[in-house]
């Protein structure tokens, strides 16, 4: 056999992928805050070392800044306007495909989660609840330590880490980069944060960077949690017959917005990208970085066809596979929404906002803001989001200079995928409190996806 024959049946660009999959999804991570994405601080070696094992896509994008409807879309591979979890706590429709039923009985599948329970993670025949205190990430690598150590055939395991979600507690024996010298409000609890987006003082630039250290401190925390799941799967002598996906939710806007900290209503970069990296040494390559805009509605696709099982006809993102293996990848609309008020369009590094009735969000719900003792006369105040807008994401990384004006050609393309997205999905759906599922499911037997 020559040398290059050799080298093709080693690594020959069908091979198939898995047949297990590990699945670590990271709460409130911010793509910018890891140092595969080129931060400064040494927040995540071993999120970096995965990374630099595999492929890395350098802009995807969330559908949105809130757990249930972002990691719906991810297991199901629909749009919030499609799969109906608009907000935590909305049941899914029941339309919606999992990844795991797609995957079905021949795989052993667990969720071990610290966030988002209750929600409807169908086809998931395990589930196990780390509910309680900072260290539950601890817990659940723990859990996923035992798990992975008795496991045989294959397996489909998700872990879904919390630590970076506010509030923002430096770990005792862990990285923490917050100054020994500061003095202010800001402590392991929430309320400083509550009280500082509301002025009640307003953020000094110290506690603006004590927040940054402590959330970055909780970054690295969870990066050891993925740390010691990645090191018990080498244990386990699953990884050469494991694909390792890693992704969040959603990031964090922090400091790119004043006075907005937080993410649930946020509708920009620093809050709907998210890391993203597919490592399988041996079968992926390692090192190669995308930079064509993908969706988390990509990723089931995406294991799907790695692991060479045909993907369900109803999903509407695309796999990622030809990128990859190292084929080029066009770029197409990926949208975000903050649920039925905010429509978010990225094309590229271009990103267009619509915001038709000036929705301005609170800060933090009525319940935060008893907790933190807010001042009744200051819990006016609103998170602005512009009616429209246009960023260049490569040139304006944190959206501070709107181009709509600058740039009128390239602000219509966006605005009529806009209109098409509205159009073709129905965006912005049944108001809350509807039954979602019926206009779904009419919308699929029309599509012929469902029998009438
Ligand atoms: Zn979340």
């Amino acid at each position: 056999m020559s040398l290059l024959a050799l080298l093709l049946a080693c690594s020959g660009p069908d091979r198939p992928a898995g047949p297990n999959v590990l699945l670590l999804t990271v709460d409130t991570l911010r793509a910018d805050h890891l140092g595969a994405y080129g931060y400064d601080r040494p927040t995540s070696p071993h999120i970096d070392e995965l990374a630099a094992s595999g492929v890395l896509f350098e802009r995807a994008v969330s559908p949105r800044g809130a757990t249930w409807p972002a990691l719906t879309t991810l297991h199901t591979s629909w749009p919030p306007v499609r799969h109906g979890v608009r907000a935590n706590g909305a049941p899914a429709d029941p339309a919606a495909v999992h990844l795991a039923e797609v995957l079905g009985e021949r795989w052993r599948r667990a969720a071990l989660l610290t966030n988002a329970y209750g929600a409807s993670w169908e086809g998931m025949g395990e589930e196990q609840r780390f509910d309680t205190g900072e260290e539950r990430d601890a817990a659940a690598a723990d859990a996923a330590e035992r798990w992975l150590g008795e496991v045989t055939g294959p397996f489909f395991l998700w872990v879904h880490l919390v630590s970076p979600h506010d509030p923002f507690v430096v770990h005792p024996g862990g990285y923490d980069p917050v100054d020994p010298g500061y003095t202010g409000p800001v402590d392991d609890g929430q309320g400083p944060l509550v009280r500082g987006m509301y002025g009640a003082p307003a953020f000094t630039e110290a506690d603006r960077a004590a927040v940054v250290a402590r959330y970055d401190a909780e970054v690295a925390f969870a990066d050891a949690a993925v740390g010691r799941i990645l090191a018990a799967l080498e244990t386990s002598g699953h990884a050469a017959d494991t694909l390792v996906v890693l992704a969040a939710d959603h990031g964090e806007e922090l400091f790119d917005h004043p006075p907005y900290l937080f993410h649930f209503h946020s509708p920009y970069d620093g809050v709907l990208r998210v890391p993203l990296v597919f490592a399988q040494p041996g079968t992926l390559p390692a090192g190669r970085r995308v930079r064509t805009t993908v969706a988390l509605a990509d990723v089931a696709p995406t294991i799907a066809e790695l692991l060479g099982i045909p993907p369900s006809q109803a999903w509407l993102g695309r796999s990622l596979v030809g990128a990859l293996r190292g084929r080029t990848l066009p770029d197409r609309p990926v949208y975000a929404e903050i649920g039925r008020q905010v429509l978010i369009v990225y094309e590229g590094s271009l990103v267009w906002l619509e915001n038709p009735a000036s929705f301005a969000p609170p800060l933090a719900p009525p319940l935060q803001l008893d907790q933190a003792g807010v001042p009744t006369e200051l819990r006016e105040l609103r998170f602005p989001i512009p009616q429209n807008g246009l960023w260049d994401l490569d040139a304006d990384p944190t959206q501070q200079v709107d181009l709509a004006r600058a740039r009128p050609a390239d602000a219509a393309r966006l605005q009529a995928y806009a209109a098409a997205w509205r159009r073709q999905l129905g965006w912005p759906g049944p108001e809350a409190g509807a039954e979602p599922s019926l206009l779904t499911r009419e919308a699929l037997e029309a599509m012929g996806y469902l029998a009438p």
